[in-house]
Order: structure tokens, then C-alpha cells, then sequence
């Protein structure tokens, strides 16, 4: 049986899971979402679990963090990626609908899931389904900024992620009340903005009236430069 190395970890600074998946056979790892300042602790860990990073991917272009990546790449040599929709030159692999994206002898396939910004994508992996900022537990991304579009988030995910099985376990990019993990079962009969109908859920999204993210200013162009220069 193939084994895999999985760790969930947290930035409690900006409330962002970053994702480790190795395959502890070939020694090869990715890490999903990993943050500028958080780079040392993903290091060391990676260091004691004897795995070598091949890829640092983003699941979109942040704006209330600034990426690993970046710095990941420049200390191990790994590659980024990001969605194509981003244009980011410094990006190693532009990713598009249906990549790929090998670890050993693992398989990640992407999903395209625009709304919360117009550059979000999906990792699927096995029964697990990283959503980035498009599916939340129990909530979604915000759709206020960023080329964000709140029809086009509850086509995303109710067109390519609740048609995943219902078991299939949700890791969201980011948790405000404390949980971790999700199935698609659940978030299809609990969520409260996802169980709107598309109409209600436009209305919602439009009226939130949420404060900018507090590190929106620096994030957004350090993250187009793949997180290289210090904000
Ligand atoms: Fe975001």
C-alpha cells in the first residue's frame, strides 16, 4: 500500500493552513499555501521527516499573507506554481484545469475554482480536496476584491467540488472558528451560504461589508513577485 506523509499546519498571524503532502518512499514532498513567515518551521519539518521539497504550489493570489514559495524555492531549489490566470512570470509551472502535479508516485490533480479571486484553483489528492479560499467550513471566500465574483464562486463549488463524493474530505485555506477539516457531505447539507439558493447567495456575498485584510497592501504585489522580496 502507498504511503503518504500528511501534516495540517497553522499561522495563527493570518489564520492560513498550509498543507504537507510527502511520499515518504521517494522522499519527495509539496507543501499547498505555505506562508513567507512560517518558512523556517515548514523547513525543519521537512528536515526531520528526511523530505525533499519539490513543489511549493498557491492556491490563488493571496491578499492577506505573503507566500512561501518564493523563498521555499530560492533555500531547496523546489518549484512553484500558480494558476496560469495569475501571469506571474517569476511562477515556475502556470497550472491550468486538469494538471497534474507528481510527487513520487503521487498524483495531484487541479481544479479550477474562480470566484473568490479569478486565480483560485483546487488541489485534489486522493479523498482529500484542498479548496484554498473558494470553500471554507461552513463559509467561502470573501468575493469583494481581487476580480472576486460571487455567482461565479457558487458555480465553482457547487459544479466542481460538491460533485466530488461525499466523503471526500475538505481542507480549507483558512479556519476563523477553530475547525480543520470538512467532508463535501457536510458542507453540502451545513453550510450556510452554500445551501442558498444562487440568487440569496449573490445577495449575501454582496453585503457583508467586511474590513480589508490587514496585510492586503503588502501581500498582494509581494505575491505577484512570488513572494521573493521582502514586504
Ligand atoms: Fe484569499
Amino acid at each position: 500500500m502507498q504511503q503518504t506523509t500528511f501534516r495540517q499546519l497553522f499561522d495563527y498571524d493570518t489564520w492560513t493552513y498550509t498543507f504537507l503532502l510527502g511520499d515518504p518512499a521517494s522522499g519527495e514532498a509539496i507543501l499547498i499555501d505555505p506562508v513567507q513567515g512560517k518558512i523556517d518551521r515548514d523547513l525543519r519539518l521537512l528536515k526531520e521527516l528526511e523530505l525533499e521539497l519539490v513543489y511549493a504550489l498557491d492556491t490563488h493570489v493571496h491578499a492577506d499573507h505573503i507566500t512561501g514559495a518564493g523563498l521555499l524555492r530560492e533555500k531547496t531549489g523546489c518549484r512553484t506554481g500558480i494558476s496560469h490566470h495569475a501571469g506571474i512570470g517569476c511562477a515556475d509551472i502556470p497550472l491550468h484545469e486538469n494538471d497534474i502535479i507528481r510527487f513520487g508516485s503521487h498524483e495531484i490533480r487541479v481544479v479550477e475554482t474562480p470566484g473568490h479571486t479569478d486565480t483560485c484553483l483546487s488541489y485534489l489528492f486522493d479523498d482529500m480536496a484542498f479548496t484554498g479560499d473558494a470553500l471554507f467550513i461552513r463559509g467561502c471566500g470573501r468575493t469583494d476584491f481581487q476580480s472576486g465574483d460571487a455567482g461565479r464562486l457558487y458555480d465553482s463549488i457547487h459544479e466542481k467540488l460538491f460533485v466530488l463524493p461525499d466523503h471526500t474530505k475538505v481542507y480549507p485555506g483558512h479556519d476563523y472558528r477553530g475547525m480543520t477539516v470538512s467532508t463535501m457531505g457536510e458542507e453540502k447539507r451545513f453550510n450556510p451560504r452554500l445551501t442558498l439558493s444562487r440568487t440569496a447567495f449573490v445577495e449575501l456575498m454582496a453585503n457583508l461589508d467586511l474590513p480589508d485584510p490587514k496585510h492586503m497592501h503588502e501581500a498582494i504585489p509581494a505575491n505577484l513577485a512570488c513572494g521573493e522580496s521582502d514586504a
